[in-house]
């Protein structure tokens, strides 16, 4: 009878003693004796390791010296109680099949810890490492998650295009997409390049955001979101930006701001309690992780929690409310603006929100999440809601922005001008093209209604959950400047 492979995860919680059973994975580590050698293996189901016991008699010392750190092999035995400490089961080979040798000389990952740094150069084999391995499956439960939350209370997913051709969203530098010869580019009589000879016609670019295309399916299908990349060639090289991210922009007809503001709120919550929920051994391997690295970090940059305990205050606390014109007070009068220890001071009414504010308003002054909402209309996109009645250079639009903490923005959002002769004035004020915004004014024009979304960062929302200082490690092959390898 031919065994067919059992995975590592569920021999684990099953513990089918006595029982033959054939596992393929990686050696992570080998050690032991002339007499014995215990292998730890892993094959990508769970951050453990099955413990692989092998004597030289029954395997041949030939195969044994193969079996190396990075090689890829096949076991086959019969699950027996552990004697020793750190496990309950181990599986004692009859036979050991060298499927992929990794010569010990050249094999990067070496078992002890790599800094960061270094395994985003071996980005293609750092989905070999315990740390990886709880990060991408965090991700896809993450991703699970996002559907099975939309698709509980009736939102469709809805696929928006890659390629546009509208640059008026706003939101960032784009990447161009061309077939054109880009040394030899056709030009028209004024000597500029004819993209009437392009692909589409017409310059077209990556889209940085679905939410324009999800407005116009949310207004006929009532509730939708989008789960796409997204593109930026924004060059800022932070922790918390990449040039491709992906986005989640839920987008609802008939929902106010306050709709909006309580719907980013429970998903929010949902995402992180599935984690919880689902990813415990990642998660519990991740925060003491955490713990490890917190003993290198002087006192004031230590957390005041742990990665578990930030993640159960998230779902148990209410996130904090609060107005643009209530934080910029609260701003004005905080110790470091007094000091002068933002970088940049907060002095007038208007002045948009850098990271260190986000951060001191949710970390130091209000210690939990934080939802700011009405912004000055001068520093939000064309498409928010106008606010009314308010007094001349006070206006505000009915935007709001989730703010994390570790994190700064995690999620914005906004109600949306719905109203056609409003949106047409702001995009007159804003030198916004409305010809080529045609389809979205149209929605104006015909049977138009309240209605609200936002975006939601991914990789953002992994660097809150996995407890990650850097965002080039919460996706797999990380796009920023200068770097596009793998
Ligand atoms: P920020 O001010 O942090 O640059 P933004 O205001 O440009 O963000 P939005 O246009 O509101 O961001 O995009 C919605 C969400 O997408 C943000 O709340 C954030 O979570 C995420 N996001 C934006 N830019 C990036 C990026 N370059 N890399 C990763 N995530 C991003
Ligand atoms: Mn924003």
């Amino acid at each position: 009878m031919r065994l067919t492979r059992a995975k590592i995860s569920l021999l684990l919680k099953e513990m089918p003693l006595d029982q033959e059973v054939l596992v393929k994975g990686w050696v992570r580590t080998k050690r032991g004796s002339k007499n014995v050698a215990f292998i730890a293996l892993n094959d990508g189901s769970t951050i453990h390791n099955l413990q692989i016991v092998a004597d030289p008699n029954t395997i041949g010392e030939e195969t044994l010296k193969k079996v190396t750190s990075g090689a890829c092999i096949a076991v086959k035995g019969k699950l027996a109680a552990s004697q020793g400490h750190g496990q309950k089961i181990e599986l004692p080979a009859d036979e050991i099949e060298i499927l992929g040798e990794a010569d010990p000389e050249t094999y990067p990952l070496q078992p002890k810890k790599h800094s960061f740094e270094f395994l985003r150069e071996i980005a293609h084999l750092r989905p070999r490492t315990s740390t990886f391995g709880a990060i991408y499956r965090i991700r896809h439960a993450m991703t699970f998650a996002i559907h099975q939350f939309f698709n509980e209370r009736g939102f469709y997913n809805v696929h928006t295009p890659i390629i546009t051709a509208s640059d008026a969203e706003g939101a960032g530098e784009m990447f161009q997409v061309t077939t054109l010869d880009l040394n030899q580019p056709p030009r028209n009589e004024e000597g500029e390049i004819d993209f009437k000879q392009d692909f589409f016609a017409k310059p077209t670019n990556l889209t940085v955001s679905g939410q324009l295309e999800g407005e116009l399916a949310a207004m006929g299908l009532g509730e939708i979101y989008t789960f796409g990349p997204t593109f930026r060639a924004e060059n800022s090289n932070t922790s918390r930006h990449l040039a491709e991210f992906w986005m989640v922009e839920p987008e609802m007809a008939f929902y106010e701001l306050k709709d909006n503001m309580d719907l980013a709120e429970s998903f929010l919550k949902y995402l992180v309690q599935y984690a919880l929920d689902h990813c415990a051994d990642d998660l519990e391997f991740l925060n003491n992780r955490a713990l490890d690295e917190e003993k290198n970090k002087k006192k004031e940059e230590k957390s005041e929690m742990t990665l578990l305990e930030r993640l159960n205050f998230i779902v148990s606390n209410d996130f904090a409310r609060v107005t643009y014109t209530e934080a910029i007070n609260v701003l004005r009068n905080s110790k470091p603006n007094k000091k002068k220890k933002f970088q940049y001071l907060i002095e007038d009414w208007g002045a948009d929100l850098q990271s260190e504010h986000e951060r001191f308003l949710v970390e130091k002054h209000f210690k939990r999440p934080v939802i700011l909402y009405n912004y000055p209309k001068s520093i939000k996109a064309f498409y928010m809601r106008q606010n009314d009645g308010e007094e001349p250079g006070k206006e505000t639009v009915a935007a709001m922005d989730v703010l994390f903490p570790g994190i700064g923005e995690i999620i914005g959002g906004s109600q949306r001008e719905e109203r056609h002769d409003r949106l047409i004035a702001r995009m007159e004020e804003a030198d916004i093209p409305q010809e080529e915004m045609w389809w979205y004014l149209d929605t104006r024009k015909f049977g138009t209604t309240p209605h609200s979304g936002f975006g939601l960062g991914f990789e953002r929302l992994l660097l809150f959950v996995t407890g990650m200082g850097n965002i080039r490690d919460v996706i797999p092959f990380p796009r920023t400047p200068e770097n596009a390898e793998f």
